[in-house]
């Protein structure tokens, strides 16, 4: 007979070299996107897949059911929030979910997605959609018949939302979504029929060792630790972890636009504080990691925009920015910088568009993944819809595809399905997070001023980063907030702000 401690720990010991063997898959994948040359592309691909296969299959080994299965009564008889209750109902959900997927299907989606994405790095620059085309196609092919090994679905895109929202739906983000783009149609109309800010004062020459210098300073300060991270440079910059000792981001960097490189920065430094944050006992359990697309949007976009695009962040910074580049931003005034980092416009990049322009970039992408899911959009047709999107929701047109359709990495190295809504969700539970936080510390603009950010670090660990996947994005909201997701908190962020900077 074996005991409940003994199935726990045969428990724990499986998804422990489940999760190792995914973080090998991180490091390959890291690799792939930082240092490895273009010829390695297709061993890594295989070599991607081989270890996504192992993966999986350990995983979702007949063994993981039983356990699972023996230790419910284990589970029942611990409080919900306990963390031994929480690793075995986060390993089901999971387990659920990931018997249903074939492993030979999800072995060759790893493949053709390594494949895809390294096809997109070169066809990118060559603006060549033709190049992308056919393995977008089976992008889309795959991404549908992924959808289908979860049956019984509202709209074909759920599963796929489920992956990176959990609990999310076509329907729910779409709702959210009108609200938002009424709310936020008027003031992007209000907002640019005004004189734009003048940005020129970021498009000087600014070398790069220096704003990478710079951009290390900020992010330290707010608590990344670069004894458990570092930096390296990338395409598409991205935040991964490997352990809880190993957080790694990326950045990339122009050298005649200062914010390019530094928003990247700090954003992607959110992602890695959570991540960094989480409680370090769960190491090697699924509880390890930050608990949707969503959540983990709303702290690269609070380090991002609610801290390092706002005022107080400036008043204190500014002058050693000012100092690290004397030649460049000694005669601009603090207050014309702070509007030059805040500058809106309705402009063709997602990654660099300001906040009040920002969901409606997401909004086009999320419009357009439903669309070629249900069949209504073909690929071929897909470069067209997009700037006839653009048009229409921005007024503005790209003048090829590099900044059109083939801009995100997203759909080129994985999912046509659930790869965006996280982000404007993102933005609407930044909002209500801060709020809480402001709440329980009304001292964080003021500390903010002074260059530090102990009591927001702290309270975001305490309140969301520790947890990682213990509670869902609901669940989590509803702790910290009393209620569910709510465009309201949002929205006053924005008319507050904005409607300081311009005449609203
Ligand atoms: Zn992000």
């Amino acid at each position: 007979m074996t005991t409940t401690t003994e199935k726990l720990n045969e428990l724990k010991a499986r998804l422990r070299d489940v999760a190792d063997l995914n973080s090998v898959g991180a490091v390959l994948h890291w690799d792939q996107a930082t240092y490895m040359p273009p010829g390695g592309a297709v061993a890594r691909g295989r070599q991607m897949a081989v270890v996504g296969r192992i993966a999986q299959e350990l995983f979702s080994d007949l063994a993981t059911g039983r356990l699972l299965d023996e230790l419910r009564s284990y589970e029942e008889s611990l409080p919900y929030d306990s963390d031994d209750a929480s690793l075995i109902r986060v390993a089901r959900r999971d387990y659920e979910k990931a018997v249903k997927i074939p492993p030979d299907f999800l072995s060759a989606f790893y493949e053709h997605s390594a494949t895809s994405y390294q096809v997109w790095t070169e066809a990118r620059p060559a603006n060549d959609f033709a190049r992308v085309r056919p393995l977008l196609e089976k992008t889309l092919d795959m991404s549908r018949r992924m959808a289908d090994f979860f049956p019984g679905y509202d709209h074909i895109a759920d599963p796929l939302i489920d992956f990176a929202d959990y609990g999310m739906k076509a329907a729910d983000v779409r709702k959210v979504f009108a609200e938002l783009r009424e709310a936020l149609v008027p003031l992007v109309r209000t907002i640019t029929s005004q004189e734009p800010a003048d940005d020129s004062c970021l498009k000087k020459h600014f070398p790069e060792q220096q704003q990478l210098a710079f951009g290390r300073k900020v992010i330290e300060r707010f608590g990344y630790d670069f004894s458990r991270g570092r930096q390296d440079k990338t395409h598409h910059p991205f935040e991964t972890k490997f352990s809880t000792g190993d957080v790694r981001i990326t950045t990339r960097i122009k050298e005649d636009d200062l914010g390019y490189g530094f928003f990247s920065t700090t954003h992607e430094s959110g992602h890695a504080l959570y991540e960094q944050g989480v409680n370090p006992s769960f190491e090697g359990t699924p509880l390890n990691e930050g608990t949707s697309s969503g959540v983990h949007e709303s702290q690269s976009r609070t380090w991002e925009n609610l801290v390092s695009r706002s005022r107080p962040f400036w008043e204190h910074f500014y002058p050693q920015l000012q100092a690290a580049f004397p030649e460049q931003l000694a005669s601009v005034p603090p207050e014309a910088f702070y509007r030059a980092v805040n500058k809106v416009q309705k402009s063709l990049i997602r990654t660099e568009a300001d906040e009040v322009t920002y969901n409606l970039h997401v909004m086009i992408r999320f419009e357009l993944e439903l669309q070629m899911l249900e069949g209504r959009l073909e690929v071929r047709d897909l470069p067209e819809a997009w700037h006839a999107a653009y048009e229409a929701d921005l007024g503005i047109v790209a003048p090829s595809d590099v900044d059109g359709c083939m801009q995100d990495v997203h759909w080129f190295g994985g999912h046509i399905g659930g790869a965006f809504q996280g982000y404007t969700l993102g933005n609407v539970m930044s909002a209500q997070f801060f709020d809480a936080a402001l709440a329980a510390h009304p001292e964080i603009p003021s500390e903010t001023g002074r260059g530090e950010f102990g009591a927001l670090h702290s309270w975001l660990k305490e309140n969301i980063y520790r947890h990682g996947r213990k509670y869902t994005a609901s669940e989590l909201l509803n702790r910290v907030t009393g209620g569910g997701l709510d465009i309201a908190p949002y929205i006053r962020y924005l008319r507050g702000k904005f409607g300081e900077l311009y005449s609203l």
